[in-house]
């Protein structure tokens, strides 16, 4: 039976040990938190993400956790229309989906063929010719036929692999929060939950997790809000966190106080918006027999703009899966970089595009943009969203 060490549980590892699993492979995923948990926030699938993960097989676990997410257009911070919604068709549709909902998912599709450490911090790797690839904590060395890089952003195993990829910020941090339905703020009937409002240097997203009342769709629901604002992240407590929030977003469109109003500190996460520059020059290293792949925000670690990360992460996922089935284990390893690279270049491309647009400051440059923004933002999106229907995993 072939053998995967998989380190890192988050969405990426989790995806990528159970459909190993699935497939005969012995699988032991390493994880060094205690636990395994994640967020409580929500995240979007694009189409090609919802593709990955029905080819993964985890289809059905995620229609009973999904809320479809219409195009509610892009609105300035006084209310101008900048980009007006417009019809998706179904098969388009992005949905939302809480990240607490997507773990459950993610873990009942482990089954019993995976063992699952945690408290394990790889600190190195192992990937010389000849010999079978291995990781190791200081204590112990794992060995396997193939070691699959699933440990985010300051991944171990790709600074070893690929240390001209280095972390950087993107110049802007994020904070997210879901407000359960029954502390949600009930709107105005012409007031929508879900929109998109942009100004200089700040962004602000909501969509609705189910609907209220309703035992249908998330089974977490609530509303799902995500803010980004030019410049680091805040050292005070959350208490004071959302008091400037409260503060840089005064004025804007509802619900937008509304939803900051309601939101707990403890709900609140914050976080640095980092990236990957340049990418790694390979996704994929033979070694000996095996090799060594990296995966998820480990390998292409971008800015949240298009809400593509773990979708990324997804589709490598399936792509291996697939790739594994078919091929001989290096050259799978080979085939993986190959189709892999580009796929990832393509969407971080478009997401520095987003970033540029999204980070514009100064009245000039943003009368410029906001004029430029009615044509190159549905450009940019549309782009976006056609490359990520596009997707398909290899036959
Ligand atoms: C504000 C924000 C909003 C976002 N919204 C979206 C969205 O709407 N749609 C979308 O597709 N993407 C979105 N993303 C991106 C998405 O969250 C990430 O791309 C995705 O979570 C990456 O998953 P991962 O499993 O690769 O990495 P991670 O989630 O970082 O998981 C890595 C795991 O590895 C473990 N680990 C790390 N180092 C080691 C080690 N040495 N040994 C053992 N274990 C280790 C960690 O503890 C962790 O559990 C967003 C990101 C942000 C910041």
């Amino acid at each position: 039976m072939r053998s995967a060490v998989v380190v890192g549980a988050g969405i990426g590892g989790l995806s990528v040990a159970g459909a190993l699993a699935r497939s005969g492979w012995r699988v032991t995923l390493l994880e060094r938190a205690d636990r395994v948990r994640p967020e409580p926030t929500a995240v979007v699938l694009w189409p090609n993400g919802v593709r990955a993960l029905r080819a993964l097989g985890l289809g059905a676990g995620l229609e009973a956790i999904a809320t479809p997410l219409p195009d509610t257009g892009v609105r300035r911070p006084d209310g101008q229309w900048l980009v007006q919604p417009r019809p998706i068709p179904a098969d388009r549709m992005p949905v939302v989906v809480h990240r607490e909902d997507l773990h459950d998912a993610l873990i009942a599709g482990l089954g019993d063929r995976v063992e699952l450490r945690t408290g394990v911090t790889v600190r190195s790797v192992r990937a010389e010719p000849g010999e079978r690839p291995a990781v190791g904590d200081g204590r112990q060395i794992i060995e396997a036929d193939l070691v699959v890089a699933a440990d985010g952003t300051d991944s171990e195993v790709r600074r070893r692999l690929a240390p001209e990829a280095t972390v950087v910020s993107s110049g802007s941090a994020a904070w997210r929060a879901v407000i359960p339905w029954y502390r949600a703020p009930r709107l105005p009937a012409d007031q929508p939950i879900g929109g998109e409002v942009l100004g200089a240097g700040y962004r602000f997203v909501s969509a609705s997790l189910g609907e209220r009342g309703s035992s249908g769709g998330s089974s977490r629901g609530g509303i799902y809000w995500v803010a980004t604002a030019a410049g680091a992240p805040r050292p005070e407590p959350p208490e004071t966190q959302l008091a400037l929030l409260r503060r840089w977003y005064a004025g804007w469109p509802g619900p937008i106080g509304d939803l900051l109003d309601a939101t707990d500190p403890a709900d609140l996460v914050q976080q640095e918006v980092r990236e990957l520059r340049p990418l790694p020059r390979a996704y994929g290293f033979p070694v000996g027999p095996g090799g060594v792949v990296l995966l998820g925000d480990a390998a292409h670690a971008m800015p949240p703009h298009l809400g593509q990360g773990a979708c990324l992460a997804f589709e490598d996922a399936a792509t291996l899966a697939v790739l594994l089935r078919e091929s001989r284990l290096p050259d799978a390893v080979q085939a993986y970089d190959r189709v892999r690279r580009p796929r990832a270049a393509s969407v971080v491309r478009q997401t520095r595009r987003m970033s540029a647009v999204l980070q514009t400051r100064g009245r000039l440059a943003l009368r410029a943009r906001d004029a430029a923004l009615g044509t190159l933002t549905p450009r940019l999106l549309n782009t976006a969203a056609a490359s990520a229907a596009q997707w398909r995993p290899p036959a």
